[in-house]
């Protein structure tokens, strides 16, 4: 058998590992537990049936970046959109990392930035969060004036702890990379903004390296179709859109993306419902041999006390309840992550963890 080796540097890499296991009540990705208005599939598949499917779409995905623009009083020419917020993170890196530069994350935090990094040939210079996951800013500072990164990432609320980013740390990160001799870009994944507090969206303007990404993924609850964005300044934009593919946003896309914008509304009391049922179940592992991460997203990390993270997990699957097993991931033994679901959902979780914990 006649086998090509891969590139040397991907050699000793791991694909992304999340498993899609068939259970009642699947609560390990994070996404919106209800689906979409019906107004807005009535919406969709009226103006499908009038695509004309000889042509390419949109190159620019016009309408598409105006409604994203519009909903964030940003223009059209801050807003790019690919495939998932994972295509815009790896057109970023494709653009401004690379061979040869440093990319800085703060662990543990979203696995894809450091994983998408390595896939660009970039370094990847991992610093370590407090013991509470919360940033350990000195640390964070000492790395940025250390390794001078390209890119440095941030992840507001973080996954997989839940935590949001307080401003201060977000300005002095930001201050950081600005005066680096060469300055580097700031990037803020907000997959989970609607749930927090706060968006360093504010941070926004022509002069500042500082990037925001968010994704339909999760609040709009389009996981299903995969689309994303990152708002920045038009510079920054301007060369993303050299590196993408051409017709990257296939017609179907750019129609989902534009018609759920009319439906702002409904997306923010879709937030709301699962921000109470967030608190309702945090207040129920509150009464639970358990410790648990302040959560600012749709999801609660938790270390279950005097019994291993694995084997909770076991237990809640063998009651087909899925959460997330992060049990043996760096730094977050016997840590488990559970997505917020409906009522139901929610209840069918606590239940069965109750019966599994000691
Ligand atoms: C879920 C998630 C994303 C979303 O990625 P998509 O490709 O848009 O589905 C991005 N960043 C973080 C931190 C996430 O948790």
């Amino acid at each position: 058998m006649t086998r090509v080796p891969v590139r040397d540097d991907l050699r000793a890499l791991e694909g992304y590992h999340s498993p899609q296991v068939d259970v009642r009540v699947r609560l390990n990705t994070n996404e919106s537990p209800v689906e979409p208005p019906a107004a807005w599939r009535d919406a969709f598949a009226a103006e499908m049936s009038r695509v004309e499917w000889h042509r390419y779409p949109d190159r620019a995905a016009t309408a598409l970046r105006a409604g994203i623009a519009e909903v964030h009083g940003v223009a059209p020419e801050q807003v790019f959109a690919a495939n998932g917020s994972n295509e815009v993170l790896q057109t970023i890196l494709l653009t401004f990392a690379g061979p040869g530069r440093t990319v800085c994350t703060f662990e543990p935090t979203y696995q894809l930035h450091a994983h998408i990094a390595r896939l660009t040939g970039v370094r990847v210079s991992e610093t370590d969060r407090s013991p509470d996951f919360t940033l350990d800013l000195p640390a964070a500072l000492a790395a940025i004036e250390r390794e001078q990164p390209s890119v440095t990432f941030l992840c507001s609320p973080n996954n997989p702890t839940g935590l949001v980013e307080p401003p201060a740390n977000v300005r002095a990160v930001l201050q950081a990379v600005t005066s680096l001799p060469t300055p580097g870009l700031l990037v803020v994944d907000e997959a989970y903004a609607q749930f927090a507090g706060w968006s360093a969206l504010e941070l926004l303007d022509e002069d500042t390296p500082v990037v925001v990404s968010r994704t339909f993924s999760k609040t709009w609850s389009m996981a299903g179709t995969r689309l994303g964005y990152v708002i920045g300044p038009r510079w920054f934009v301007s060369e993303l859109d050299k590196v993408i593919l051409p017709y990257h946003l296939d017609a179907a896309k750019q129609i989902a993306g534009r018609l759920a914008l009319r439906f702002v509304g409904e997306m923010e009391e879709r937030v709301q419902m699962i921000v109470a049922e967030r608190e309702r179940i945090v207040r129920a592992l509150d009464a639970l041999p358990v410790d648990q991460v302040p959560s600012g997203a749709n999801f609660v990390l938790f270390r279950p006390r005097g019994v291993p993270g694995r084997k909770v997990w076991q237990g809640l699957l063998d009651r087909s309840v899925l959460v997330r097993d992060c049990s043996s991931w760096p730094r977050l033994d016997d840590c488990l992550r559970v997505t917020v679901g409906t009522p139901d959902e929610n209840d069918a979780f606590l239940a069965a963890l109750q019966e599994v914990l000691p």
